[in-house]
């Protein structure tokens, strides 16, 4: 064997094998007994849409095709939980150290290290936008080759026949593509229209770190909206794509909220008079969000401040009682580098915490799904 080859087979082992080890560190579960379901919450969650808008599974290599006993999403642990939609949100740039309070945008890449290490293709190494296509084009290659798996939703008639499908007794489940932060432009507005045409129908402004656009609620300076930052905010509120204002400064919500016509979500997050965590916005700005016909998707990590089962169904019943039962949704943050009490598969015990604390029928219907599934109906487009 050559040099050159043992050279490039052991990177490709060294490579291949650390991002696993460091998935599996860092997407945890807390070991727990299997949540016992009773016979009335497993035959309401089994009647639910469910839709979460939030997770960052694209980020890691494993094939989500298959069950794997690491991270928190694949198709099948999504069967298994009847999750019918999830929201993969393409993570591009996050800086060494991250952290809720402070982060400087000239820290080291992290994500870099990871495309580099997961061998994604060259032109992912240093474009943030060809990071968020290459993991766009792998759902489009997952539908493709296991079309009565899974499929991207893009349209409104695909979200409908989605639904139909399911309804039909199919176990098809059905993912929408978006971005987290809009650094994902390369700086450029006309890669909204790159991101548009590979089928994003989400996009956010920020992460954890200041951009182009504007301050993030983690960054360093905490302004508002950029020149750069309004045209990107006025060219999305023109589309058929939902703007998440999740990460974003609250000066940057408070201006984009002025400035969109169509409801807008904060995809994952807590409430802040419930968690009073640097994670989550003010209270009187989640009521603004809701008072314009959006919706907040409540996590199950530590912006919650209690992960349990019984944890996020105080986080939404928190939620609830702040925003009204139209305005609330999931937005689990699964696979985001986050600890949780539970993957995709074991969403049923979230639908059983919410019976026990005397929510309706009614109202579990619309915050496990309903909600977030009106969003995006009245905004996708009809047809592509
Ligand atoms: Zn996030």
């Amino acid at each position: 064997m050559s040099l050159a080859l043992l050279f490039v087979i052991s990177t490709v082992g060294f490579f291949g094998f650390v991002p696993a080890i460091a998935e599996k560190g860092m997407n945890t579960v807390e070991p727990h007994a299997p949540y016992q379901i009773s016979t009335s919450a497993r035959a309401l969650h089994d009647s639910l849409v469910i839709a979460d808008l939030h997770a960052d599974s694209t980020l890691w290599n494993r094939d989500l095709l298959k069950r794997s006993d690491y991270g928190h999403v694949d198709i099948p642990r999504m069967v298994a939980g009847n999750q019918a939609i999830q929201v993969f949100t393409t993570v591009t740039k996050t800086p060494a150290g991250l952290n809720y309070n402070h982060n400087s945008a000239e820290a080291r890449d992290n994500i870099t290290l990871l495309a580099v290490g997961q061998l994604w293709p060259i032109r992912t190494w240093n474009s943030l936008t060809e990071r968020a296509l290459y993991q766009a084009s792998r759902l489009h290659k997952m539908e493709a080759k296991a079309p009565q798996q899974f499929k991207v939703i893009e349209t409104q008639q695909d979200l409908r026949d989605l639904l139909t499908a399911r309804a039909n007794g199919s176990e098809i489940v059905g993912g929408l593509i978006g971005t987290e932060g809009s650094h994902a432009l390369d700086g450029e507005l006309s890669n909204i229209d790159r991101l548009y045409d590979a089928g994003f129908r989400m996009m956010s402004l920020h992460h954890f770190f200041d951009n182009k656009l504007g301050g993030s609620l983690h960054g360093a300076s905490q302004a508002g909206l950029t020149d750069f930052g309004k045209a990107v905010v006025r060219k999305l509120d023109s589309m058929p794509v939902v703007l998440d204002l999740s990460h974003s400064s609250e000066a940057v919500v408070e201006q984009a909220l002025v400035m969109v016509t169509h409801p807008v979500v904060i995809s994952h997050t807590g409430t802040h008079g419930h968690c009073e965590s640097p994670r989550n916005i003010a209270d009187s700005l989640m009521q603004k969000i809701a008072a314009q016909g959006g919706v907040v998707g409540i996590g199950y990590w530590d912006a919650v401040c209690d992960i349990s089962p019984q944890g996020i169904a105080s986080a939404i019943a928190a939620a609830v009682e702040l925003l009204g039962e139209d305005h609330v949704g999931l937005g689990s943050d699964f696979d985001g580098s986050v600890h949780t009490a539970l993957d995709s598969s074991e969403l049923a015990a979230i639908t059983q915490t919410l019976m026990a604390r005397g929510f309706s029928a009614d109202v579990i219907r619309k915050v496990m799904g309903g909600n977030v599934v009106r969003v995006f109906g009245e905004r996708l487009p009809t047809e592509n």
